[in-house]
């Protein structure tokens, strides 16, 4: 089977790969459709490593996505061939305590694609478990389906938030993940988000949407802006998705007192933070790593159009073509946000 394989740091390759193909009774095969490219796919690609997963093998690229199901394991009931679907990426151990805790996103045995050394979904069919297989309703495309993924980390985060009706929010960074985080954060019940970036392109894809206000900090501190739109109070809910040192420091001048800090973001080195600042406020300090039990729900919410995620989609390169669209997401326009690849038919 051809798959988009990651050689080494820098080198990737379009090329028949072998991957297991034995499908266990509580799997399904399925023929991918639609794959996102994900900024960590993209980070491998150029740097070879992702904190202490480092790429020593070759491996295949892709967690985002969806696809139809081509065959069911002998035990499998929630499923059957035909079935038009979406992948969880992370596969834990069932029997861990992580697990049965329902934390199964930090499971130390956790098996996530293209997560050194497990091989992604770049390739023209899958295996994986039924139970992190969902079906998509009839008006959720593949191109929705395969949002799923990054989305579910929105989610994860308007989750650990603990949003009420009418809170007001604020997004540190509007990159993809950003996006997802600002959707989310609306759609669990917040009156408005505020999103802060320096890209003005970013701030005009997000501010389209109704409900999100934008900051660009080249021209003024995010604090001002939050500070207009809540009467000098602050947000109840700060989510910090840029991982840059300087958001990060900042974000207890953001909040107001007795307010959450959602970080979502990964700096890529450790970065200061200002603990005084946190706890003169009292703030809540969340941590957000992938997500857990959350697929249904951000499914279900795509499916009743209270989430739009079509307009994220920047463009769709076709398989053949997969190198120069992770070329192309290596440039980082301002202008793209997700770029997906489809599968040959
Ligand atoms: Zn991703």
């Amino acid at each position: 089977m051809q798959a988009l394989v990651l050689e080494k740091k820098g080198e990737l390759s379009l090329r028949d790969f072998a991957v297991a193909t034995t499908l266990g009774p509580q799997d399904v095969r399925i023929k991918t459709h639609t794959v996102g490219i994900c900024g960590s796919d993209v980070h491998y690609y150029t740097h070879g490593k992702i904190g202490h997963f480092v790429v020593r093998e070759p491996m295949i690229l892709g967690h985002e996505a969806s696809g139809t199901v081509v065959e069911t394991g002998s035990e499998v009931t929630n499923l059957t061939p035909g079935d038009r679907v979406c992948m969880e990426p992370g596969i834990p151990d069932f029997t861990s305590r992580a697990s049965k805790l329902g934390i199964y996103n930090v499971d130390p045995a956790v098996r996530f694609w293209a997560t050194p050394p497990i091989h992604g979904c770049l390739t023209p069919e899958v295996i994986h478990p039924a139970a992190f297989t969902y079906k998509l309703p009839d008006t959720v495309s593949f191109a929705e389906g395969a949002m799923v993924e990054p989305f579910a980390i929105g989610m994860q985060a308007a989750l650990r938030a603990r949003i009420q009706p009418g809170d007001i929010a604020v997004v540190t960074g509007a990159g993809p993940i950003g996006m997802m985080v600002a959707l989310a954060a609306l759609a669990g019940g917040c009156a408005k988000v505020i999103v802060a970036d320096l890209a003005q392109p970013k701030l005009d894809i997000i501010g389209a949407y109704d409900g999100i206000e934008t900051v660009n900090i080249r021209n003024r501190p995010a604090a001002e802006a939050v500070a207009e739109a809540t009467d000098g109070w602050g947000a109840d809910v700060v989510f910090e998705c840029s991982g840059a040192a300087p958001a990060i420091l900042g974000v207890d001048k953001l909040a107001r007192p007795g307010g959450a800090v959602v970080l979502v973001g990964m700096p890529v080195e450790p970065v200061p933070v200002d603990i005084v600042g946190l706890q003169a406020k009292e703030l809540r300090v969340e941590t957000v790593f992938r997500y857990a039990n959350v697929y249904d729900r951000a499914i279900a919410l795509i499916a009743s159009g209270k989430v739009d995620l079509k307009p994220l989609i920047s463009d769709t390169l076709p398989f053949a073509d997969s190198i120069a669209a992770f070329d192309r997401a290596v440039e980082a326009r301002e202008t793209d946000v997700k770029l997906q690849i489809v599968m040959p038919d």
